[in-house]
């Protein structure tokens, strides 16, 4: 099968790449169209999967594929965009047929859950890489960003922390664990389920946002540097899943979610009194938990329930961490 063939039967075909709201026209011409409203700005973000480096050589594509899109469309969530499609650059060892099967089904399951349209692409031969655009639509100067956090303002999480940091060991095949336990771990890791509705719902609400994907400490830090304040972190408001504390213990759950990375859960900052008058905040978005305070000042500190400051020094991953 040549590469047109390919991209035809597995990717043009798939129920994914049947076009969507704002999809004017989809894969096959040069250019896919997208049709954003007046008044509207385009949010765009891309990210690279690498084999051996964001998952291993031997997994299950049908997982991957689910993966690849929803780590690239946290980012939309994260801005308060509404998702509109999507563009994959794949690179391709080999041609396997089933492989493809099961990786075009996982990507389609996921664009259904996002309600989001495969647009277009490119497809190469080498080592396996898989690198997903996202096209998203934000009311012109509404978007969440990562600048806005005032201090007063409260700091909140969308969910459970360190679930998906706490099944690599499970994904590296390094560790086993029971059923009960594994699924929800390895459930946050394969498919983080991209948080588009709370983002959207805190459009014009909250002050600053971004979605934790390389640690909450790392990443508050960085709504701290870009919003000139201090963010402060109380441990015992942390939420933690019971899986995870059964998994890692205590100590070790804290630490996957302190500083582990890979949640693609929403962090944010909002007033008090915004925060409590968002409508049905506790049947619709049950899994907000606040976690802490914008403060004036600069950096993250984390606190005990004593208020000791216990903030760790290492805060998450970086893939060009300087050696000292
Ligand atoms: P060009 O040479 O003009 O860049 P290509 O031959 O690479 O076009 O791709 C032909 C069409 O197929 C384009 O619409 C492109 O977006 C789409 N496409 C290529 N690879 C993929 C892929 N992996 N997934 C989805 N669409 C793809
Ligand atoms: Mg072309």
């Amino acid at each position: 099968m040549g590469e047109f063939e390919l991209i035809r039967h597995y990717f043009a075909a798939a129920p994914c790449a049947q076009g969507g709201e704002g999809v004017a026209l989809g894969i096959g011409d040069d250019c896919a169209l997208l049709d954003i409203p007046a008044g509207e700005q385009l949010a765009i973000s891309t990210d690279t999967l690498v084999a051996g480096v964001h998952f291993p050589v031997l997994c299950d594509p049908r997982l991957l594929g689910q993966r690849a899109l929803a780590v690239a469309a946290s980012d939309l969530a994260a801005m308060g965009a509404s998702a509109i499609g999507f563009t994959l650059a794949l690179t391709l060892p080999e041609f396997g047929p089933g492989w493809l099967e099961a990786f075009a089904d996982g990507l389609s399951r996921m664009a259904h859950r996002c309600r989001m349209a495969l647009i277009g692409g490119d497809t190469t031969r080498g080592p396996l890489s898989i690198t997903v655009t996202v096209f998203g639509r934000v009311p012109a100067g509404q978007a969440l960003r990562r600048s806005g956090a005032r201090p007063g303002d409260l700091l909140c999480v969308g969910g459970c922390l360190g679930n998906a940091a706490g099944a690599l060991p499970l994904v590296l095949g390094e560790r086993e664990a029971p059923r009960a336990v594994a699924e929800p771990l390895l459930g946050q890791y394969w498919s983080p389920m991209p948080q588009l509705n709370l983002g959207q719902s805190l459009l014009g609400r909250a002050s600053a946002a971004l979605d934790i994907s390389d640690g909450l400490l790392a990443d508050c830090g960085h709504i701290a540097k870009a919003s000139g304040v201090a963010l402060e972190v109380s441990l015992e408001q942390v939420p933690v899943s019971p899986e995870l504390e059964t998994f890692l213990g205590p100590q070790g759950a804290r630490q996957a979610a302190l500083s582990g990375g890979d949640d693609y859960v929403l962090a944010f900052t909002i007033a008090p009194d915004t925060l409590a008058a968002i409508p049905d905040l506790e049947r619709n978005f049950m899994t907000v938990h606040v976690i802490g305070r914008v403060l004036a000042g600069e950096g993250v500190t984390l606190r005990d329930s004593q208020g000791q400051d216990i903030t760790p020094d290492q805060r998450g991953y970086q893939h060009f961490r300087e050696t000292p």
